[in-house]
């Protein structure tokens, strides 16, 4: 049996992204993928991934990681009768501080911020 799993990437302004392993393995998605989560309405956010976490589905569905919101979704309600996402949900590890204790990977670590 092969290893089967998602791994769990929040980019630079904490956007999540959820991947099979598998996809990753077969096409280097985590080094190319920029983060697709939109923002200002229109734009895709295009930050580099920040921190990666990878859950275990080998046996059961593995948990996803404890996270905290830092910033809700925006969603506009216009007038063409349809709802617009102006802002996605940014998240961070829940407990930034033992991030790396609870399994978090932090990505290609730039000087502070
Ligand atoms: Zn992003
Ligand atoms: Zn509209």
């Amino acid at each position: 049996m092969s290893y089967e799993g998602r791994e769990v990437f929040l980019c630079e302004d904490g956007h999540i992204m959820l991947v099979d392993a598998s996809v990753i393995d077969t096409q280097g998605l985590r080094f190319r993928l920029r983060c697709p989560a939109v923002v200002h309405s229109t734009r895709k956010c295009g930050k580099e991934w920040k921190w990666q976490y990878s859950i275990d589905d080998t046996n059961a569905l593995g948990q996803l990681p404890e996270l905290t919101i830092v910033e809700r979704e925006n969603i506009h309600k216009c007038r063409c009768g349809n709802t617009h996402l102006i802002e996605s949900t940014k998240y961070a590890p829940a407990d930034l501080l033992n991030a790396e204790k609870n399994g978090w990977r932090e990505r290609g670590s730039k000087n502070g911020k």
